[in-house]
């Protein structure tokens, strides 16, 4: 899959995301990259970028007191990571929401310990 097919994918996910919640994003950039580097690791508990599909970076909504001038959020997609582990486009679709919703939720100041809970 070429990165313009997989981002094509990514803004389809984005896009069918609630209305509310697409409306509520603010600040935020979605970016594909293939691999997360060793910086983009650190904190994230997962040791192989080769295991890490997704990326929030930044400052969650719940969190921006005097909130200005800042950079925007960066929500990162790792296509090599999501390839590796889909065997079919529709899985890949499946992949890449599930991961969007889960970032994006960081976004909004939910924890991965409150997604885990909730994703059970
Ligand atoms: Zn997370």
């Amino acid at each position: 899959m070429t990165t313009a097919e997989f981002e094509r994918m990514v803004r389809k996910a984005l896009e069918q995301l609630p209305e509310e919640i697409a409306r509520a994003l603010d600040n935020v950039d979605v970016v594909v990259e293939d691999l997360a580097t060793r910086e983009q690791l650190v904190g994230t508990g997962i040791e192989e970028g080769a295991h890490l599909l997704g990326l929030y970076e930044g400052i969650p909504l719940t969190d921006r007191y005097g909130y200005d001038m800042v950079l925007p959020d960066k929500i990162t997609l790792f296509q090599g990571a999501i390839e590796a582990i889909c065997d079919s486009d529709e899985e890949m679709v499946r992949e890449i929401r599930d991961t969007v919703v889960h970032e994006v939720a960081h976004h909004f100041g939910i924890d991965d310990d409150r997604l885990e809970e909730m994703e059970r």
